[in-house]
Protein backbone atom coordinates (compact mmCIF):
# COMPACT_ATOMS: atom_id res chain seq x y z
CA UNK A 1 0.00 0.00 0.00
CA UNK A 2 1.11 3.44 -0.91
CA UNK A 3 1.87 6.27 1.50
CA UNK A 4 -0.20 9.37 1.58
CA UNK A 5 3.09 10.77 0.61
CA UNK A 6 4.04 9.43 -2.39
CA UNK A 7 0.49 9.09 -3.17
CA UNK A 8 1.05 10.50 -7.16
CA UNK A 9 -2.53 11.43 -7.41
CA UNK A 10 -1.96 14.06 -4.97
CA UNK A 11 0.09 15.67 -7.28
CA UNK A 12 -3.22 16.68 -9.22
CA UNK A 13 -3.87 20.24 -9.19
CA UNK A 14 -7.28 21.25 -7.71
CA UNK A 15 -9.95 22.41 -10.03
CA UNK A 16 -10.24 25.99 -8.39
CA UNK A 17 -6.41 26.40 -8.07
CA UNK A 18 -5.97 25.81 -11.54
CA UNK A 19 -8.74 28.39 -12.57
CA UNK A 20 -7.76 31.02 -10.25
CA UNK A 21 -3.76 30.75 -12.14
CA UNK A 22 -3.58 34.50 -13.24
CA UNK A 23 -2.16 33.27 -16.53
CA UNK A 24 -5.72 32.29 -16.92
CA UNK A 25 -7.47 35.62 -15.84
CA UNK A 26 -8.00 36.72 -19.55
CA UNK A 27 -9.44 33.68 -20.37
CA UNK A 28 -12.12 33.52 -17.57
CA UNK A 29 -13.04 37.49 -18.15
CA UNK A 30 -13.35 36.48 -22.09
CA UNK A 31 -15.25 33.29 -21.68
CA UNK A 32 -16.66 32.99 -18.24
CA UNK A 33 -15.71 30.68 -15.52
CA UNK A 34 -17.84 27.86 -16.16
CA UNK A 35 -16.02 27.36 -19.63
CA UNK A 36 -12.27 27.57 -18.39
CA UNK A 37 -13.40 25.00 -15.34
CA UNK A 38 -14.89 22.70 -18.47
CA UNK A 39 -11.20 23.00 -19.87
CA UNK A 40 -9.78 22.33 -16.34
CA UNK A 41 -11.77 19.35 -15.62
CA UNK A 42 -10.57 17.85 -18.69
CA UNK A 43 -6.97 18.73 -18.62
CA UNK A 44 -6.82 17.51 -14.88
CA UNK A 45 -9.07 14.23 -15.73
CA UNK A 46 -6.35 13.43 -18.67
CA UNK A 47 -3.36 14.18 -16.05
CA UNK A 48 -5.39 11.17 -13.92
CA UNK A 49 -5.90 8.61 -16.62
CA UNK A 50 -2.21 9.10 -17.47
CA UNK A 51 -1.09 8.19 -13.72
CA UNK A 52 -3.48 5.14 -13.82
CA UNK A 53 -1.75 4.38 -17.17
CA UNK A 54 1.92 4.85 -14.98
CA UNK A 55 3.05 7.71 -17.02
CA UNK A 56 2.33 11.01 -14.80
CA UNK A 57 2.47 13.90 -17.03
CA UNK A 58 4.88 16.14 -17.26
CA UNK A 59 2.78 18.96 -19.00
CA UNK A 60 1.90 22.32 -16.59
CA UNK A 61 -1.59 22.10 -16.08
CA UNK A 62 -1.92 26.21 -17.00
CA UNK A 63 -0.36 25.94 -20.59
CA UNK A 64 -2.53 22.75 -21.08
CA UNK A 65 -5.34 24.63 -20.51
CA UNK A 66 -4.54 27.19 -22.62
CA UNK A 67 -3.92 25.02 -25.42
CA UNK A 68 -7.10 23.63 -24.95
CA UNK A 69 -8.95 27.29 -24.96
CA UNK A 70 -8.98 27.49 -28.78
CA UNK A 71 -12.47 25.32 -28.25
CA UNK A 72 -13.92 28.35 -26.74
CA UNK A 73 -13.73 30.69 -29.74
CA UNK A 74 -15.69 30.41 -32.82
CA UNK A 75 -13.41 29.64 -35.72
CA UNK A 76 -15.48 31.77 -38.60
CA UNK A 77 -16.35 35.35 -37.24
CA UNK A 78 -16.83 38.50 -39.02
CA UNK A 79 -14.58 40.94 -39.89
CA UNK A 80 -14.56 44.35 -40.92
CA UNK A 81 -12.84 44.53 -44.51
CA UNK A 82 -10.61 47.53 -45.05
CA UNK A 83 -8.71 46.07 -48.44
CA UNK A 84 -10.82 48.21 -51.37
CA UNK A 85 -10.96 44.57 -52.87
CA UNK A 86 -15.01 44.40 -53.12
CA UNK A 87 -15.50 40.68 -53.87
CA UNK A 88 -12.87 39.20 -51.34
CA UNK A 89 -12.34 35.95 -51.96
CA UNK A 90 -10.80 35.30 -48.80
CA UNK A 91 -12.99 37.09 -46.67
CA UNK A 92 -16.25 35.50 -48.04
CA UNK A 93 -17.05 37.29 -51.19
CA UNK A 94 -20.28 39.37 -51.49
CA UNK A 95 -21.67 40.07 -48.56
CA UNK A 96 -25.73 39.94 -48.70
CA UNK A 97 -28.27 42.62 -48.78
CA UNK A 98 -30.34 43.04 -45.68
CA UNK A 99 -33.31 41.32 -47.27
CA UNK A 100 -31.26 38.21 -48.20
CA UNK A 101 -30.72 37.49 -44.78
CA UNK A 102 -33.37 38.36 -43.14
CA UNK A 103 -35.42 35.66 -46.09
CA UNK A 104 -32.71 33.21 -44.74
CA UNK A 105 -33.42 33.47 -41.33
CA UNK A 106 -37.35 33.28 -41.65
CA UNK A 107 -36.43 30.08 -43.42
CA UNK A 108 -34.13 28.71 -41.31
CA UNK A 109 -35.69 29.00 -38.55
CA UNK A 110 -38.85 27.14 -39.28
CA UNK A 111 -40.33 25.10 -41.71
CA UNK A 112 -40.55 25.63 -45.43
CA UNK A 113 -42.02 24.80 -48.14
CA UNK A 114 -38.60 23.62 -49.66
CA UNK A 115 -40.02 20.58 -51.47
CA UNK A 116 -43.88 21.01 -50.91
CA UNK A 117 -46.38 22.04 -53.06
CA UNK A 118 -48.58 24.16 -50.99
CA UNK A 119 -51.32 24.32 -53.94
CA UNK A 120 -51.10 20.57 -54.47
CA UNK A 121 -50.43 19.55 -51.17
CA UNK A 122 -47.85 17.05 -52.16
CA UNK A 123 -44.46 16.82 -52.75
CA UNK A 124 -42.56 19.91 -54.81
CA UNK A 125 -39.14 20.67 -55.85
CA UNK A 126 -36.21 22.94 -54.30
CA UNK A 127 -35.60 23.66 -57.72
CA UNK A 128 -38.63 25.65 -58.61
CA UNK A 129 -37.97 28.63 -56.15
CA UNK A 130 -35.47 30.32 -58.06
CA UNK A 131 -36.29 29.52 -61.37
CA UNK A 132 -39.03 31.92 -62.70
CA UNK A 133 -37.37 34.79 -61.41
CA UNK A 134 -33.93 33.60 -63.20
CA UNK A 135 -35.82 33.22 -66.47
CA UNK A 136 -37.58 36.43 -65.92
CA UNK A 137 -34.31 38.53 -65.30
CA UNK A 138 -32.18 36.58 -68.16
CA UNK A 139 -34.87 36.00 -70.71
CA UNK A 140 -34.33 31.83 -70.75
CA UNK A 141 -36.67 29.26 -71.23
CA UNK A 142 -35.26 27.70 -68.03
CA UNK A 143 -33.04 27.84 -64.90
CA UNK A 144 -31.58 25.87 -61.97
CA UNK A 145 -29.47 27.07 -58.90
CA UNK A 146 -27.06 24.83 -57.29
CA UNK A 147 -24.26 25.16 -54.61
CA UNK A 148 -21.80 27.27 -56.48
CA UNK A 149 -20.67 27.72 -59.54
CA UNK A 150 -17.38 25.07 -59.82
CA UNK A 151 -20.48 22.63 -59.54
CA UNK A 152 -22.68 23.90 -62.19
CA UNK A 153 -20.01 23.70 -64.60
CA UNK A 154 -19.21 20.02 -63.49
CA UNK A 155 -22.71 19.48 -63.58
CA UNK A 156 -22.83 20.94 -67.14
CA UNK A 157 -20.63 18.92 -68.64
CA UNK A 158 -21.74 15.68 -66.99
CA UNK A 159 -25.20 15.88 -68.14
CA UNK A 160 -24.39 17.08 -71.60
CA UNK A 161 -21.22 16.11 -72.62
CA UNK A 162 -20.21 12.58 -70.37
CA UNK A 163 -17.81 10.25 -72.88
CA UNK A 164 -18.57 12.65 -75.68
CA UNK A 165 -15.60 15.66 -76.58
CA UNK A 166 -15.73 19.38 -75.24
CA UNK A 167 -13.82 21.69 -77.64
CA UNK A 168 -12.53 24.65 -75.55
CA UNK A 169 -10.14 27.55 -76.54
CA UNK A 170 -6.44 26.93 -75.00
CA UNK A 171 -6.77 30.95 -73.75
CA UNK A 172 -9.69 29.51 -71.31
CA UNK A 173 -7.83 26.79 -70.13
CA UNK A 174 -7.49 28.35 -66.95
CA UNK A 175 -7.42 28.05 -62.91
CA UNK A 176 -9.87 29.95 -60.90
CA UNK A 177 -8.55 30.05 -57.73
CA UNK A 178 -8.21 27.78 -55.40
CA UNK A 179 -7.26 24.84 -57.38
CA UNK A 180 -9.98 24.61 -59.11
CA UNK A 181 -8.62 24.85 -63.29
CA UNK A 182 -11.28 24.19 -65.92
CA UNK A 183 -8.87 21.08 -67.39
CA UNK A 184 -9.12 18.87 -64.00
CA UNK A 185 -13.22 19.95 -63.89
CA UNK A 186 -13.37 18.34 -67.49
CA UNK A 187 -11.82 15.05 -66.83
CA UNK A 188 -13.67 14.63 -63.32
CA UNK A 189 -16.94 15.03 -65.32
CA UNK A 190 -15.97 12.20 -68.02
CA UNK A 191 -16.28 14.52 -70.89
CA UNK A 192 -12.54 14.64 -73.10
CA UNK A 193 -11.21 18.32 -73.88
CA UNK A 194 -10.40 19.04 -77.08
CA UNK A 195 -7.75 22.03 -77.01
CA UNK A 196 -7.65 24.59 -80.26
CA UNK A 197 -6.31 27.14 -81.10
CA UNK A 198 -3.34 29.41 -78.94
CA UNK A 199 -2.84 30.91 -75.77
CA UNK A 200 -3.52 34.58 -77.33
CA UNK A 201 -5.52 33.80 -80.27
CA UNK A 202 -8.48 31.45 -81.48
CA UNK A 203 -10.15 31.78 -84.37
CA UNK A 204 -13.71 30.27 -85.33
CA UNK A 205 -12.11 28.17 -87.79
CA UNK A 206 -10.45 26.69 -85.14
CA UNK A 207 -12.89 25.45 -83.29
CA UNK A 208 -14.67 24.02 -87.08
CA UNK A 209 -11.72 21.90 -87.59
CA UNK A 210 -11.53 20.31 -83.74
CA UNK A 211 -15.46 18.96 -84.90
CA UNK A 212 -15.67 15.40 -85.07
CA UNK A 213 -18.88 12.73 -84.64
CA UNK A 214 -17.91 13.12 -80.99
CA UNK A 215 -18.03 16.24 -80.17
CA UNK A 216 -20.93 17.37 -77.92
CA UNK A 217 -20.21 20.68 -76.79
CA UNK A 218 -18.30 23.76 -77.54
CA UNK A 219 -17.66 25.33 -73.81
CA UNK A 220 -16.17 28.93 -73.28
CA UNK A 221 -14.80 29.95 -70.38
CA UNK A 222 -14.61 33.49 -68.90
CA UNK A 223 -11.34 34.42 -68.09
CA UNK A 224 -12.30 35.99 -65.04
CA UNK A 225 -9.30 36.56 -63.22
CA UNK A 226 -6.83 37.62 -66.07
CA UNK A 227 -6.20 39.67 -69.29
CA UNK A 228 -4.53 38.86 -72.34
CA UNK A 229 -3.35 42.15 -73.61
CA UNK A 230 -1.93 42.84 -77.15
CA UNK A 231 -1.71 40.57 -80.12
CA UNK A 232 -4.98 38.47 -79.49
CA UNK A 233 -8.17 37.15 -80.60
CA UNK A 234 -11.32 35.89 -79.28
CA UNK A 235 -13.72 34.23 -81.25
CA UNK A 236 -17.34 36.11 -80.27
CA UNK A 237 -20.32 33.98 -78.65
CA UNK A 238 -22.76 34.67 -81.28
CA UNK A 239 -20.32 32.67 -83.92
CA UNK A 240 -19.92 29.80 -81.73
CA UNK A 241 -23.67 29.75 -80.93
CA UNK A 242 -23.81 29.91 -84.96
CA UNK A 243 -21.48 27.09 -85.36
CA UNK A 244 -23.05 24.90 -82.52
CA UNK A 245 -26.43 25.36 -84.49
CA UNK A 246 -24.97 24.30 -87.87
CA UNK A 247 -23.31 21.10 -86.47
CA UNK A 248 -25.66 20.22 -83.82
CA UNK A 249 -23.38 21.12 -80.72
CA UNK A 250 -24.32 22.22 -77.07
CA UNK A 251 -22.72 25.69 -76.48
CA UNK A 252 -22.08 26.09 -72.68
CA UNK A 253 -20.35 29.60 -71.68
CA UNK A 254 -19.26 30.12 -68.02
CA UNK A 255 -19.06 33.85 -67.44
CA UNK A 256 -17.83 33.20 -64.21
CA UNK A 257 -18.72 36.92 -62.53
CA UNK A 258 -22.13 36.87 -64.29
CA UNK A 259 -23.51 40.36 -63.95
CA UNK A 260 -27.18 41.26 -64.02
CA UNK A 261 -26.22 44.91 -64.37
CA UNK A 262 -24.12 46.50 -67.05
CA UNK A 263 -20.24 47.80 -65.09
CA UNK A 264 -20.46 50.34 -67.89
CA UNK A 265 -22.27 52.20 -65.78
CA UNK A 266 -19.76 52.63 -63.20
CA UNK A 267 -17.38 53.55 -65.19
CA UNK A 268 -15.83 49.85 -65.35
CA UNK A 269 -15.09 47.72 -68.57
CA UNK A 270 -17.90 45.38 -70.05
CA UNK A 271 -18.37 42.45 -68.13
CA UNK A 272 -20.69 39.70 -69.64
CA UNK A 273 -23.99 39.85 -68.64
CA UNK A 274 -26.60 36.56 -68.34
CA UNK A 275 -28.84 38.41 -70.08
CA UNK A 276 -26.59 39.01 -73.26
CA UNK A 277 -25.35 35.34 -73.32
CA UNK A 278 -28.69 34.36 -73.08
CA UNK A 279 -29.41 36.77 -76.14
CA UNK A 280 -26.64 35.58 -77.86
CA UNK A 281 -28.44 32.10 -77.88
CA UNK A 282 -25.96 30.29 -75.62
CA UNK A 283 -27.68 26.88 -74.24
CA UNK A 284 -26.26 26.93 -70.92
CA UNK A 285 -24.81 30.10 -69.49
CA UNK A 286 -23.14 29.46 -66.04
CA UNK A 287 -22.46 31.94 -63.27
CA UNK A 288 -21.64 32.21 -59.39
CA UNK A 289 -24.06 33.72 -57.13
CA UNK A 290 -21.52 35.50 -55.12
CA UNK A 291 -19.92 37.16 -57.05
CA UNK A 292 -21.40 40.30 -59.06
CA UNK A 293 -24.61 38.95 -58.65
CA UNK A 294 -23.91 39.78 -55.11
CA UNK A 295 -25.90 36.95 -53.01
CA UNK A 296 -25.54 34.01 -51.35
CA UNK A 297 -22.44 31.06 -52.95
CA UNK A 298 -24.42 29.50 -55.73
CA UNK A 299 -23.75 28.35 -58.92
CA UNK A 300 -26.80 29.52 -61.35
CA UNK A 301 -27.59 27.72 -64.65
CA UNK A 302 -30.06 29.65 -67.42
CA UNK A 303 -30.52 28.78 -71.07
CA UNK A 304 -32.37 26.21 -73.49
CA UNK A 305 -35.05 23.91 -71.55
CA UNK A 306 -34.15 20.36 -72.53
CA UNK A 307 -29.99 21.31 -71.61
CA UNK A 308 -31.18 22.54 -68.52
CA UNK A 309 -33.78 19.60 -67.55
CA UNK A 310 -31.13 17.16 -68.20
CA UNK A 311 -28.95 18.70 -65.74
CA UNK A 312 -31.78 18.54 -63.13
CA UNK A 313 -32.24 14.79 -63.97
CA UNK A 314 -28.68 14.28 -63.43
CA UNK A 315 -27.68 12.01 -60.07
CA UNK A 316 -24.78 14.74 -59.57
CA UNK A 317 -27.78 17.60 -59.16
CA UNK A 318 -28.49 16.10 -56.05
CA UNK A 319 -25.23 15.70 -54.88
CA UNK A 320 -24.38 19.51 -55.26
CA UNK A 321 -28.17 21.26 -54.41
CA UNK A 322 -28.89 24.33 -52.43
CA UNK A 323 -29.28 24.80 -48.98
CA UNK A 324 -32.99 26.46 -48.13
CA UNK A 325 -31.34 29.23 -46.71
CA UNK A 326 -28.90 29.71 -49.53
CA UNK A 327 -32.37 29.37 -51.55
CA UNK A 328 -34.20 31.90 -50.16
CA UNK A 329 -31.24 34.12 -49.70
CA UNK A 330 -30.46 33.81 -53.50
CA UNK A 331 -34.66 34.64 -53.80
CA UNK A 332 -34.32 37.90 -51.80
CA UNK A 333 -31.32 39.01 -53.87
CA UNK A 334 -33.42 38.84 -57.20
CA UNK A 335 -36.10 40.23 -56.42
CA UNK A 336 -34.27 43.47 -55.83
CA UNK A 337 -32.73 43.39 -59.63
CA UNK A 338 -36.58 42.40 -60.31
CA UNK A 339 -37.56 45.66 -58.62
CA UNK A 340 -34.79 47.46 -59.81
CA UNK A 341 -32.80 49.02 -56.69
CA UNK A 342 -30.30 46.34 -56.89
CA UNK A 343 -27.67 49.67 -57.15
CA UNK A 344 -28.93 50.74 -53.82
CA UNK A 345 -29.94 47.32 -52.02
CA UNK A 346 -27.18 44.48 -52.91
CA UNK A 347 -23.97 45.65 -51.46
CA UNK A 348 -21.79 44.60 -53.78
CA UNK A 349 -23.49 47.55 -56.28
CA UNK A 350 -23.84 49.83 -53.64
CA UNK A 351 -20.38 49.47 -53.50
CA UNK A 352 -19.54 49.69 -56.66
CA UNK A 353 -21.32 53.09 -56.75
CA UNK A 354 -19.95 54.66 -53.88
CA UNK A 355 -18.71 58.44 -54.64
CA UNK A 356 -15.21 59.49 -54.41
CA UNK A 357 -16.74 62.44 -52.10
CA UNK A 358 -18.06 60.24 -49.58
CA UNK A 359 -15.36 58.12 -49.71
CA UNK A 360 -12.96 61.07 -49.01
CA UNK A 361 -15.06 62.51 -45.86
CA UNK A 362 -14.87 59.03 -44.06
CA UNK A 363 -10.87 58.53 -44.95
CA UNK A 364 -10.19 61.69 -43.69
CA UNK A 365 -11.96 61.37 -40.79
CA UNK A 366 -9.72 57.90 -40.28
CA UNK A 367 -6.68 59.34 -41.21
CA UNK A 368 -7.16 62.44 -38.40
CA UNK A 369 -7.93 59.46 -35.62
CA UNK A 370 -4.38 58.63 -36.39
CA UNK A 371 -3.16 62.48 -35.96
CA UNK A 372 0.27 62.67 -37.64
CA UNK A 373 0.53 59.48 -38.70
CA UNK A 374 -1.88 59.09 -41.68
CA UNK A 375 -2.65 61.17 -44.77
CA UNK A 376 -6.11 60.61 -46.64
CA UNK A 377 -5.06 60.32 -50.54
CA UNK A 378 -5.98 59.44 -53.90
CA UNK A 379 -6.36 55.24 -54.22
CA UNK A 380 -7.87 52.41 -56.04
CA UNK A 381 -10.32 50.42 -55.13
CA UNK A 382 -10.74 46.91 -57.27
CA UNK A 383 -13.94 44.82 -57.93
CA UNK A 384 -11.89 41.21 -57.28
CA UNK A 385 -14.20 38.00 -56.91
CA UNK A 386 -12.12 36.49 -60.24
CA UNK A 387 -14.61 40.00 -62.53
CA UNK A 388 -12.71 42.89 -64.58
CA UNK A 389 -9.19 41.98 -63.69
CA UNK A 390 -7.12 45.12 -63.82
CA UNK A 391 -10.26 47.67 -63.33
CA UNK A 392 -9.99 50.16 -60.77
CA UNK A 393 -12.19 52.55 -58.92
CA UNK A 394 -11.28 55.93 -58.16
CA UNK A 395 -11.17 55.79 -53.98
CA UNK A 396 -9.75 57.88 -50.84
CA UNK A 397 -7.71 55.62 -48.75
CA UNK A 398 -6.14 56.33 -44.87
CA UNK A 399 -2.50 55.47 -45.37
CA UNK A 400 -0.89 55.41 -42.14
CA UNK A 401 2.76 55.10 -41.79
CA UNK A 402 2.97 53.49 -38.19
CA UNK A 403 4.75 55.26 -35.52
CA UNK A 404 7.66 52.57 -35.28
CA UNK A 405 7.79 52.34 -38.84
CA UNK A 406 6.37 48.73 -39.12
CA UNK A 407 3.65 48.24 -41.25
CA UNK A 408 3.14 44.60 -40.85
CA UNK A 409 2.94 44.67 -37.30
CA UNK A 410 0.77 47.55 -37.17
CA UNK A 411 -1.33 45.74 -40.02
CA UNK A 412 -1.50 42.29 -37.92
CA UNK A 413 -2.33 44.41 -34.59
CA UNK A 414 -5.25 45.76 -36.59
CA UNK A 415 -6.22 42.22 -37.02
CA UNK A 416 -6.60 41.82 -33.51
CA UNK A 417 -9.00 43.92 -33.30
CA UNK A 418 -12.60 42.55 -32.81
CA UNK A 419 -13.91 42.17 -35.08
CA UNK A 420 -10.52 42.07 -37.34
CA UNK A 421 -9.49 45.16 -39.18
CA UNK A 422 -8.14 44.07 -42.92
CA UNK A 423 -5.85 46.19 -44.28
CA UNK A 424 -3.47 46.09 -47.03
CA UNK A 425 0.16 47.30 -47.47
CA UNK A 426 1.89 49.16 -49.79
CA UNK A 427 5.60 50.69 -49.61
CA UNK A 428 5.69 50.32 -45.66
CA UNK A 429 2.71 52.04 -45.24
CA UNK A 430 -0.78 50.62 -43.72
CA UNK A 431 -4.06 51.58 -46.11
CA UNK A 432 -7.72 51.48 -45.21
CA UNK A 433 -10.28 51.68 -47.63
CA UNK A 434 -13.51 53.01 -46.54
CA UNK A 435 -15.14 51.79 -49.87
CA UNK A 436 -15.61 48.38 -48.59
CA UNK A 437 -16.52 48.84 -44.93
CA UNK A 438 -19.72 49.50 -43.99
CA UNK A 439 -20.36 53.23 -42.22
CA UNK A 440 -21.75 51.65 -39.29
CA UNK A 441 -17.97 50.31 -38.51
CA UNK A 442 -16.26 53.96 -38.98
CA UNK A 443 -15.88 54.70 -35.47
CA UNK A 444 -14.67 50.68 -34.90
CA UNK A 445 -11.76 51.28 -37.21
CA UNK A 446 -11.37 55.42 -35.72
CA UNK A 447 -11.18 53.84 -32.26
CA UNK A 448 -9.06 50.91 -33.11
CA UNK A 449 -6.64 53.23 -35.03
CA UNK A 450 -6.57 55.88 -32.74
CA UNK A 451 -5.41 53.43 -30.17
CA UNK A 452 -2.88 52.00 -32.66
CA UNK A 453 -1.39 55.39 -32.93
CA UNK A 454 -1.06 56.49 -29.34
CA UNK A 455 -4.04 59.14 -29.96
CA UNK A 456 -7.09 60.14 -27.93
CA UNK A 457 -9.98 58.55 -28.58
CA UNK A 458 -11.75 60.31 -31.58
CA UNK A 459 -15.17 62.41 -30.60
CA UNK A 460 -18.50 60.46 -31.48
CA UNK A 461 -20.01 63.21 -33.01
CA UNK A 462 -19.63 63.21 -36.83
CA UNK A 463 -17.79 66.27 -38.61
C1 LIG B 1 -15.36 31.87 -60.03
C2 LIG B 1 -15.48 31.07 -61.25
C3 LIG B 1 -15.91 29.72 -61.19
C4 LIG B 1 -16.18 29.05 -59.89
O1 LIG B 1 -17.30 29.58 -59.27
P1 LIG B 1 -17.64 29.26 -57.72
O2 LIG B 1 -18.97 29.87 -57.52
O3 LIG B 1 -16.55 29.88 -56.95
O4 LIG B 1 -17.65 27.80 -57.57
C5 LIG B 1 -16.03 29.03 -62.37
N1 LIG B 1 -15.76 29.61 -63.56
C6 LIG B 1 -15.35 30.90 -63.66
C7 LIG B 1 -15.04 31.47 -65.01
C8 LIG B 1 -15.19 31.68 -62.50
O5 LIG B 1 -14.78 32.95 -62.59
Amino acid sequence: MTTTHDNPYRALPSIDRLVADERLAALVARHGREAVVDLAREVVEGHRQAIEAGAPPSEDPVQAVLDRSAVLRPSLVRVINATGVIIHTNLGRAPLARSAVEAMQRVSSGYSNLEYDLEAGERGSRFTHVERLLCHLTGAEAALAVNNNASAVMLALAALCRGREVIISRGQLVEIGGGFRIPDVLRQSGADLVEVGTTNRTRLADYEAAITDRTAAILRVHPSNFRVIGFTEDTPLADLVRLGRERGLTVIDDLGSGALLDTREFGLAAEPTLQEAVHAGADVVLASGDKLLGGPQAGIAVGRADAIASMRRHPLARAVRMDKGSIAALSATLEHYRRGDAVTEVPVWRMIALEADTLGRRARRWSRACGEHAVAEAGRSTVGGGSLPGEELDTVVCAVTPPDGHASAFAAHLREASPAIIARIEDGRVLLDPRTVDPAEDLHVEITLARLCGRPLPELAAD
